[in-house]
């Protein structure tokens, strides 16, 4: 039976992308030899991490001004990271509070920053994306999270500040088109939009780095990766292959242009069915709505076991929300084709 892949992370990807790396796992290109038992160092390798900077750098138009790395540690180990290259003591840094994940961005750089925590949605359980703070006009970053996961919010006009944005766009990372200008810093976890869990992007402008008064780790620096185009150490080279492969396939369907008109489609045809069944409800404000992740609760949660089981039988799979939020969430990142929405909305309008 067809699965339909509605899982937050780690995640849906294309048909053709899961192809390849089967086949690649067992023997690369008629090599003779998977590609996990190859060199970091040998030309099939390089050529693949050649690619896939280069891929980024097509898909997202980032200049020569900006470092392109892969690195390890998930999206987690640079909610430290950044702050431990980007921030000196004294610094006025901001931080936008949007849920979980930009929670923990603020706890870790705090162990050390002096940051100002200068919007938060948590008054509403984080349903919404604050707006209208004032920023500081020192700023020496302001720290964003593009798109809340668990709460199904997408910050949709970026703050005005000339201050460089750090980013974590973990889960809508090329699914629409960015003014790279204003950021100084993006990061993101492959396993949702990107590709394989292990491999974590970072997008860094590079006349932020080599400012701290402190000594960092080496591991921990960018200059490090830097310097040595993300091989200091065994990078995670499959990951980074299934990475390769994915940016492929969105730059064969036309870019995060035609990903951005993808991916409106598909929330459209969901967030519509969630407005006129009027068994269901959305769970944030409708201005600020995700296209990756959509989450909505029956108004009836006594029927909860009961949709489930009917999404179940259509060969639905992941639709169970975020247990902060409760309900459903349908997370619909690049790889997932509108046919799989129609499933869903299909299997609601029959519920009702
Ligand atoms: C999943 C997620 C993370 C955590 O990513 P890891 O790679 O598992 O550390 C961080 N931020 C956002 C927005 C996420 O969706």
């Amino acid at each position: 039976m067809k699965k339909h892949n509605f899982y937050a992370g780690p995640a849906i990807l294309p048909e053709s992308v899961k192809k390849a790396a089967s086949e690649a796992a067992y023997d690369y290109k008629g090599t003779g030899l998977s590609l996990m038992e190859v060199s970091h160092r040998g030309d099939d390798f390089v050529e693949i991490l050649d690619n896939t900077e280069k891929y980024v750098r097509k898909l997202l138009k980032v200049s020569d001004d900006y470092a392109v790395l892969f690195l390890t540690g998930g999206a987690s180990s640079q909610f430290y990271m950044t702050a431990f290259n980007l921030y000196n003591p004294d610094d006025k840094v901001g931080y936008v509070d949007t849920g979980t994940w930009s929670t923990k961005a603020i706890k870790e750089a705090s162990a050390f920053a002096d940051i100002e925590t200068l919007a938060s949605s948590k008054d509403k359980n984080f349903s919404y994306i604050p707006r209208g703070y004032k920023i500081p006009k020192d700023l020496k970053y302001l720290h964003l999270t593009s798109n809340n996961t668990i709460y199904g919010t997408q910050t949709k006009e970026w703050a005005k500040t000339s201050a460089p944005i750090i980013c974590d766009m973990s889960s809508d990372i090329f699914s629409r088109e960015l003014p790279l200008k204003k950021f100084g810093l993006i990061y993101a976890g492959a396993q949702k939009n990107v590709g394989l869990a292990g491999v974590t992007l970072v997008i860094v402008k590079k006349e932020l780095l080599g400012k701290t008064e402190w000594h960092i780790p080496t591991m921990l620096d960018y200059r490090t990766h830097i310097a040595k185009n993300s091989s200091f150490n065994t990078p995670p080279v499959f990951s980074i292959y299934v990475t390769m492969l994915n940016l492929e396939w969105v730059l064969e369907q036309g870019g995060v242009k035609a990903m951005e008109k993808r991916n409106t489609a598909k929330a459209k045809l969901l967030y519509d069915e969630i407005d006129n069944n009027p068994l269901f409800v959305g769970t944030v404000a409708k201005e600020d709505r995700s296209p990756m992740n959509v989450t909505f609760l029956l108004k009836d949660n006594t029927k909860d076991a009961a949709f489930i089981k009917k999404c179940t039988e259509a060969g639905i799979v992941g639709i169970k929300g975020h247990r902060s939020v409760g309900g459903f969430r349908a997370s619909m990142y690049n790889a997932m084709d509108i046919s799989s929405t129609q499933v869903l909305v299909d299997v609601m309008k029959a519920f009702k």
